[in-house]
């Protein structure tokens, strides 16, 4: 998935180690292996893999993922593959 990213340091993504159970739900559903489990408790490995899907906060069952889903990881990764990553910014009219 290292073609894969997001624009760096931009994600919403949250985790609240102190809540989780262990579930592993979240290393389940992330299409980007953004989490991992180390003694029961999920960490996030992959920061900038994140695109903002959801998948991991609406199937944890303490909420003890936070983030703000949205469009604009998905449009600046589309973005990215015709111009490349010069003029792909969250600062354009181009992106959300
Ligand atoms: S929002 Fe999607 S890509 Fe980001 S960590 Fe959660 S499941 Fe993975
Ligand atoms: S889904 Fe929530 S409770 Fe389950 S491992 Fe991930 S953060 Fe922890």
């Amino acid at each position: 998935m290292e073609k894969f990213r997001y624009l760096p340091n931009v994600s919403t993504l949250k985790l609240d180690e102190s809540l989780c159970i262990g579930c592993g739900s979240c290393t389940l559903v992330c299409p980007h292996s953004v989490f991992t489990m180390n003694e029961k408790k999920a960490h996030i490995a992959d920061f900038d893999g994140c695109m903002e899907c959801g998948a991991c906060m609406n199937n944890c069952p303490v909420a003890a993922i936070d983030l703000r889903p949205g469009v604009g990881c998905a449009a600046a990764i589309i973005q990215s593959w015709f111009k490349g990553k010069v003029g792909v910014s969250c600062e354009t009219e181009t992106c959300c």
